[in-house]
């Protein structure tokens, strides 16, 4: 196994074990420069001919070309912008297009809602019958009858990081004659994913977890190619139109994957997650898994060894958990707040989810025993029980 630590890529503050990647990346110590150079450079100097001189226009394709070499994706397969909620919307509408003449949305109860509240959102605006069907995660095999237009799915589950088998849901996908959407929200960058291999027709994902692009990092789309002339994108904004500088009156959609492109580009996010980008280069992901798999491993012997307060929520396999491992604490919440405070950073998901994720490119075997080493503290001593941890936040 190559060893894939690059902790001097990174910020990281003095004092912090970052255990949140898996929900906002830290940052590149390229980016500040890269951004400030697409400002000063392009936007001050070039002003609006940044669009042409600087390549602004072609960035949703060519950093989604980045991503997609981490995904397994084909060159001209995948492209950037608004945020994964929209490109969920855009994938299953596109999806439900394909087959007319079916009515159900079928996704599971560990989906991340806004995955479930966009299909919602969607059902209610079509009126035609349309139904989005949720079961266990485990029930999801069995429950893809002939009635399912589209099956949609998560492949890591954001609370207890439990992994769906891409390939063989997605084939069960497609003998029932139905179309496979996949979220990678928690995969990209954390698992190796071959998109090509596993044959679905849709995946989305956003960049500013494991791919380290910032916060309101913009979103990626993959449609497979044998559908990208075909696949319709719902959200038929202008720079999705075959030649929008044309202005024709009516929508007609670009070739390709770029008709999946819906208005003006985030330019300076852009140039933010390009700079990210660089940090994969020359990494394999089967590398970082398998580094990924070695620290989740002793985060989870450690703990089960000196903090018996906590009980793991994740799959105990590490061949079907995602990159980050979760344990339940009745008192999660103050509990993550006790931690924070003392700069191990998790996050905390209802009900009673205390989440660690693993990004082996800064984390090594001495952060996770120093990280462990304090949760003991917090929870031996009762640490979190203090009335200023107990007050939650907007964001948890
Ligand atoms: C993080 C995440 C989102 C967030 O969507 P945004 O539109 O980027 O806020 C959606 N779905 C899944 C599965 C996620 O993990």
């Amino acid at each position: 196994m190559a060893n894939v630590l690059n902790k001097e890529a990174f910020i990281i503050p003095e004092g912090v074990v970052y255990l949140d990647g898996n929900s906002l990346g830290p940052m590149p110590k390229t980016v500040p420069e890269r951004v400030a150079g697409t400002m000063n450079d392009e936007w001050a100097q070039m002003l609006i001919g940044g669009w042409n001189k600087a390549g602004w226009m072609a960035m949703p394709s060519d950093v989604g070309d980045a991503v997609g070499q981490l995904i397994g994706a084909a060159s001209g397969s995948v492209v950037m912008g608004d945020t994964l909620s929209v490109k969920v919307y855009q994938a299953l509408a596109a999806g439900l297009k394909m087959r007319p003449d079916r009515r159900v949305i079928l996704s599971d109860t560990g989906n991340f809602p806004s995955d479930l509240y966009m299909a919602e959102g969607l059902v209610g605006l079509l009126q035609q019958g349309y139904e989005l069907r949720t079961v266990a995660p485990d029930e999801v095999a069995d429950a893809i009858g002939d009635d399912v237009a589209v099956v949609m799915l998560t492949e890591v589950d954001y609370r207890t990081g439990r992994m769906h088998d891409m390939k063989t849901i997605t084939e069960m996908t497609h003998a029932a004659g139905a179309v496979m959407v996949w979220d990678l929200a928690h995969s990209a960058g954390a698992i190796p994913v071959d998109l090509a291999a596993a044959n679905c027709e849709f995946a989305v994902g956003c960049t500013y977890k494991y791919l380290n692009g910032g916060p309101g990092a913009p979103a990626f789309i993959y449609v497979r190619p044998d559908l990208a002339d075909s696949a319709e994108p719902a959200l038929s904004g202008w720079l999705g139109h075959h030649s929008p500088f044309d202005f024709d009156l009516h929508y007609k959609p670009a070739k390709g994957i770029e008709r999946m492109r819906v208005g003006t580009p985030p330019v300076l996010q852009l140039a933010a997650l390009q700079s990210a980008m660089a940090v994969w280069e020359g990494v394999s992901m089967q590398d970082v898994r398998a580094a990924s798999i070695e620290l989740q491993e002793q985060f989870i012997e450690e703990v089960e060894r000196d903090v018996p307060q906590l009980t793991l929520a994740s799959p105990r396999d590490s061949t079907v958990r995602g990159s980050q491992v979760s344990f339940r604490f009745e008192h999660g919440y103050a509990a993550m707040q006790a931690l924070i405070d003392r700069g191990v950073i998790g996050d905390f998901r209802a009900p009673e989810i205390m989440r660690f994720g693993f990004t082996p490119l800064y984390l090594d075997a001495g952060d996770v025993s120093a990280a462990v080493r304090v949760i003991k503290d917090v929870m031996e001593n009762a640490l979190w029980d203090d009335e200023n941890y107990k007050v939650r936040s907007r964001v948890t």
